[in-house]
């Protein structure tokens, strides 16, 4: 069997932030090593039943929530079950991710001894002012140390994220962020636009209008800002939202975007496997208790037709910067890229949204910012 990436998810906090919408929640400490158990009997059925046979992971992730507010133990226990069960290709990516002010030297060095090599901190921002507006549990010197911490621990291949469009964010303060940024010892930068999502204490306060966001047009400022920056710095935009140092692209994510087979473990991970989309139970408590009871946590998501298939391939290809290819498309389908979509590839042509090449279509620089445009063009 072809290498698979496995997620792992881990769904506790330390505190909630204003705006996370995500399955985690915090004060649930007493949760994880209930929780723990659950994961490694999720991994124990997956390794026997879903994937018989020698199952090979090219990519490790572990997510969250804050995976490193495990307890280190109850971490090293995930990990050895994982190898226990699975061979590792000899160049895995294992990628943990991890926020600032949850972890030290010595927790840093113990994920980078049980064979994590890539490490992505939730940073957000360097100012202060607008970590506190977020609700983040660390502050912009935490993140900075942590990095460095990071880097001491032996991590060469460290990522961050960066958000803009935040509440009292002024282009100054981003600006003066992705400098700071630019300091450190980074190979990898993620950069999202503030979504304000239902649910949250900040959709709240955005619907009472007490959420003093930055105006349309300076977000998109921000946005423009943020593309030309990055590559002139060195970081290459190789997907909407990511940009890397040659070689330093996610293997993980771009799995993602790639319709290649993943495996997801934990509450509310999702999972791609023969074409089927699942989703595990979302909330932590229920998640356990089905695994407790002997049950799968694993509902099917989605089942694709034809028609679904070829509209998923082209809006996950199209959000890399290499495209969707053309032999590709062909050889899944058995349908040339042309026949089915010419009309939405000359449509998103005049509008200077894509361009085309012997080989792909793809995104160009005004394409990515207006995708929304272009996907819809090819919903079939
Ligand atoms: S640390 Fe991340 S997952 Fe946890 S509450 Fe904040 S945004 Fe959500």
């Amino acid at each position: 069997m072809e290498g698979i990436g496995l997620y792992i998810h881990i769904p506790f906090c330390r505190s909630k932030c204003g705006y996370c919408d995500f399955a985690s929640r915090a004060g649930a400490e007493h949760l994880m090593p209930r929780y723990v158990n659950a994961l490694c009997r999720e991994l124990d059925v997956c390794a026997a039943e879903r994937l018989k046979g020698s199952v090979q992971l090219r990519t490790l992730y572990i997510g969250g929530g804050t995976p490193t507010v495990l307890p280190a133990e109850e971490m090293e226990r995930i990990l050895d079950r994982v190898r226990s069960l699975f061979s590792l290709t000899s160049d895995a990516e294992c990628t943990i991710e991890a926020n600032p002010g949850t972890v030290t030297k010595s927790s840093l060095e113990r994920l980078h001894s049980a064979g994590m090599n890539r490490i992505s901190f939730g940073v957000q921002s360097f100012s202060d002012a607008i970590l506190k507006g977020l609700g983040r549990v660390h502050m912009s010197e935490e993140a900075r140390d942590a990095i460095l911490l990071a880097q001491e621990a032996g991590f060469l291949n460290t990522s961050l994220d960066l958000m803009y469009g935040l509440p009292s964010q002024t282009m100054e303060d981003l600006e003066r962020s992705v400098e700071e940024a630019l300091t450190l010892p980074v190979s990898h930068i993620s950069v999202y636009g503030l979504q304000v999502e239902a649910g949250t204490p900040f959709y709240t306060r955005f619907e009472r209008g007490q959420l003093a966001l930055p105006a349309d047009e300076t977000v998109d400022a921000m946005y423009d800002y943020l593309t030309k920056r990055l590559p002139a710095a060195g970081y290459s935009r190789y997907e909407i939202s990511n940009y890397a140092r040659e070689g330093f692209e996610s293997r993980h994510n771009l799995s993602y975007w790639q319709d290649v087979p993943y495996l997801g473990v934990g509450a509310s991970a999702h999972s791609y496997l023969g074409n089927v989309r699942y989703e595990n139970v979302r909330e932590a408590e229920a998640y356990i208790e089905c695994v407790e009871s002997g049950q799968s946590p694993r509902r099917i998501e989605r089942k694709p037709d034809q028609s679904a298939h070829m509209e998923e391939v082209a809006f996950l290809s199209l959000r890399m910067a290499e495209g969707l290819s053309k032999a590709r498309f062909e050889e899944t389908f058995g349908v040339s890229l042309e026949e089915v979509y010419r009309d939405a590839i000359e449509r998103c042509t005049r509008k200077g949204l894509l361009e085309e090449t012997k080989t792909h279509i793809r995104l160009n620089s005004l394409g990515m910012k207006y995708g929304n445009q272009v996907f819809a063009e090819f919903l079939l």
